[in-house]
């Protein structure tokens, strides 16, 4: 018996040095294994929709999680909000866990303020760089004392151009929506629950400068935030309006890129989608979001060559609306459901209403105005979109807008 006992306490402490050897030595295997591999799925719905705030241009993707938890990647053009508000309805999500804004452009930043003055977000998440031009107020903001949808009635003219307005006004909501901040950093992951996570990939330091980008180039597009979400077997690439430059940057970085849907950068511009960066993304389904009536040429023509290329199947929302993915994170299982059939070939691009191949041919936001109010129908050919400049020159006399680059 003292033997057996003897014998019993040797192979637990064996066993305890076995155990405590594997944590001392494998925790930093064990905590890498658990940073990088996705938890499993829960079996229930991950959704995707990738909105529709044209007609001019624009990025809202809202992310449902099989646990409930809600984000918002981007929020369209200011007037924008209420095809955002209308989907939280439609959805049913009470608030976003999330709020990512990509970049400081207005096609994605413009109605962040509408969407947050209405509903709760709890975290928002940016890169931290704001505009080219844009400097803070002298003052502090007055913290609002009641959230309302009404416009507050004693604001002081801002002299600020419109342009950057609108990034005042997205600081403003952070601060005053009370929202935990939070820099995108390449690396962060954040926890969607049941099983769904999302990865910032990009923009990764030192951040792009103006002098650094080749023709055409934009800094605020390059430094945009990239993300990844993961659930089970599934995945979607979120690159926001990033460059080519930032897909070649991504490329020399060890990054899991590969993924099942796309959602094509900067509204399929020329400047992004490079073959060598689709090469490594391998997705079989492409999806871009821009609007009928922008004039920046976006689906560039070459792009879409290029996605025909690599054999995506491809959808548009200036042509489908809102795009819908549902997934159960089993491999090869999400669906894909459109608002509408497309009209026209989704193959077949955009002509730019101005060449932009140089600097000085900068296509400028609010170079041709929002679409006339007195147009009902929307324009079917590329016949019906050199009719329209005369009536877009217009309405950017009325409305002052500002000039702005490579929206
Ligand atoms: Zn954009």
């Amino acid at each position: 018996m003292g033997r057996a006992t003897k014998g019993c306490g040797c192979a637990v402490a064996l066993v305890a040095l076995v155990i405590g050897a594997a944590v001392y030595f494998g925790k930093d295997f064990a905590i890498n294994w658990w940073k990088t591999k996705p938890p499993p799925p829960s079996g229930g719905e991950l959704q995707v929709h990738v909105l529709d705030v044209g007609p001019i241009n624009g990025d809202s993707i809202l992310i449902i999680s099989p646990a409930g938890k809600a984000v918002l990647v981007d929020a369209g053009d200011a007037g924008k909000g209420k095809v955002i508000l209308d989907a939280l309805k439609r959805y049913n999500v009470q608030q976003l866990d999330y709020f990512i804004a990509t970049h400081p452009h207005p096609d994605h930043l413009g109605a962040a303020d509408e969407v947050m003055k209405a509903t709760k977000v709890l975290n928002v998440i940016d890169n931290g760089l704001a505009p080219p031009g844009w400097e803070p107020t002298a003052a502090p903001t007055q913290p609002a004392k009641v959230l309302s949808n009404k416009k507050p009635v004693a604001k002081k003219p801002d002299k600020k151009p419109s342009i950057i307005r609108f990034y005042e006004e997205y600081k403003e909501a952070v601060s005053q929506g009370g929202a935990h901040y939070e820099k995108a950093e390449p690396g962060k992951k954040f926890d969607l629950g049941g099983g769904a996570l999302l990865t910032i990939l990009a923009p990764s330091q030192p951040f792009f400068t103006k002098e650094q980008m080749k023709t055409g180039g934009n800094e605020p597009n390059a430094n945009s935030v990239v993300a990844r979400l993961d659930y089970g077997d599934f995945s979607m690439l979120l690159p926001g309006d990033a460059e080519q430059q930032t897909e070649h940057r991504m490329l020399t970085k060890d990054l899991n890129l590969q993924t099942d849907i796309l959602k094509v950068s900067h509204h399929s511009s020329k400047y992004a989608t490079a073959t060598d960066f689709l090469e490594r993304v391998k997705p079989a389904v492409a999806i871009v979001s821009c609007g009928e009536w922008n004039r920046y040429g976006h689906p560039a023509q070459v792009v879409l060559d290029r996605l025909k290329a690599a054999g995506v199947k491809l959808y548009r929302t200036d042509l489908q609306g809102e795009i819908t993915i549902t997934t159960r994170g089993k491999e090869n299982d999400y669906r894909i459901a459109t608002a509408k059939e497309a009209k026209r070939d989704v193959w077949e691009g955009r002509l730019p209403q101005k060449d932009d191949s140089t600097r000085a041919g900068f296509i400028a936001y609010g170079d041709f105005g929002p679409p006339p109010k007195n147009v009902n129908r929307q324009p079917r050919d590329r016949e019906d979109q050199r009719t329209c400049p005369a009536n877009f020159q217009r309405a950017n006399t009325l409305r002052n807008w500002q000039l702005w680059r490579n929206v």
